[in-house]
């Protein structure tokens, strides 16, 4: 059963976290740039890098930079000129963080990303593949929304539910929101003086319901008390827990290794791993199936491997890249339910052989394996199936 201090040992070791900044913290009220503050959050990323925990970076600010930046004195009202605006503040954002970070002799990489590409799978995949490949290149992924073409969180979120949306896409351990306030409070402490900072809470317990009525947001950013608590809901289905904290200290995301640190933390009650197996041992509508050999099986239901196209002899149904698909041994016998990194038609292709030849067969190559062992669950997987 785990508690607030298990969690909070558990997140101690946290291997990969996204942080997001919003639009308060990163610009003034005139949408000027704050760009010590933003050095010294650069600073603290750096820092836990050097530790050893893998970041991405989601960002807001675009619209409130371009407003700074174009003098428009305040944010427009027509979604177009919103946009325009944000297509505007988003090279001096990047060019901040440019700065920031290449002082710390850290390289970043811009990613702009729309709800579509981490909702429809084969899109998921795409950009998952793409992250991960940045993050072991060793550079900072720096998302943003693209407001030139999508305006989800321009109408709502100031990007609080892309950096959920990330965070299960990756999934991350962690979500660190920094915001311009302590944390999230029990009322607005803008009204009531008496306003509690909650410290830590269960991420779908009913008492974050009475949030969701939620407090108006500030004048840049779209985002609000309610934003963040749907994130964190959203990153917690994955197994992530979500860290709000004040984005303006100077630790900012001392939280993470530091119980004593301020902020709220909202807990998830599972883990990434736990959380994607048992997705994935849920889903009960196969596209195809893929028949293993017997030294594939043994390595997939004993060692806990990845399925490789050399252990593979057939390839049955049609279905793309990210589809469930069920694995069975040459009686038919099911033995795992996996998400493939190739399509039906792909997978015809390189069945029997190494992985070092995809690429002469395909003429490309996504990745080593048929399916990675993380989005496999054999059937003999009970923890996949455990209850939190
Ligand atoms: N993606 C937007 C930005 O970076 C969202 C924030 C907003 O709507 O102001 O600016």
């Amino acid at each position: 059963m785990d508690t607030e201090r298990s969690i909070r040992d558990r997140l101690k070791k946290a291997k990969l976290i996204v942080v997001k900044l919003g639009s308060a913290i990163l610009t003034d009220t005139r949408g000027a740039l704050e760009e010590e503050r933003i050095a010294n959050i650069a600073a603290s990323i750096d820092g836990l890098r050097t530790q050893g925990v893998e970041t991405v970076l989601v960002t807001s600010g675009a619209v409130a930079a371009g407003v700074g930046c174009l003098g428009l004195g305040e944010r427009p009202h027509a979604i177009h000129q919103v946009q325009a605006t944000a297509a505007v503040g988003q090279t001096r954002l990047i060019d901040t963080y440019e700065s920031a970070f290449g002082e710390l002799g850290v390289h970043i990489a811009l990613v702009l990303l729309t709800h579509d590409d981490v909702a429809s799978r084969e899109r998921y995949l795409n950009a998952r593949s793409t992250l991960r490949t940045l993050l072991e290149m060793g550079v900072l992924p720096v998302v943003n929304e693209n407001d030139t073409v999508a305006t989800d969180e321009l109408r709502f979120g100031d990007n609080d539910v892309l950096a959920g949306l990330v965070t299960n896409l990756l999934d991350a351990d962690a979500l660190i929101m920094l915001t311009d306030q302590p944390g999230l409070f029990d009322r607005d402490p803008r009204v009531h003086d008496d306003a509690r900072l909650l410290r830590f809470e269960w991420a779908h317990e009913h008492g974050l319901n009475a949030l969701l009525q939620d407090t108006p947001p500030g004048p840049f950013g779209r985002g609000g008390i309610a934003s963040k608590v749907a994130a964190a809901r959203l990153a917690a289905r994955s197994g992530a827990c979500t860290f709000i904290c004040d984005g303006r200290t100077k630790n900012p995301l001392d939280c993470l290794h530091s119980p004593k640190a301020g902020g709220t933390l909202i807990a998830a009650k599972t883990t990434p791993l736990v959380a994607r197996k048992r997705w994935i041992a849920d889903q009960s509508s196969p596209k195809g199936e893929l028949v293993l050999d017997a030294g594939a099986v043994k390595a997939v239901r004993e060692a806990g491997g990845s399925l490789l196209p050399v252990g593979v002899r057939d390839c049955r149904g049609r279905f793309g890249r990210g589809d469930l698909v069920n694995c069975v041994d040459a009686h038919g016998q099911l033995v795992a339910k996996c998400l493939v990194n190739y399509s039906s038609e792909e997978a015809k292709k390189i069945l029997g052989a190494a992985s070092s030849k995809i690429e002469s067969l395909l003429g490309y190559v996504s990745e080593p394996e048929l399916a990675h062992r993380d989005n496999l669950v054999p059937t003999t997987d009970e923890r996949a199936r455990k209850s939190p």
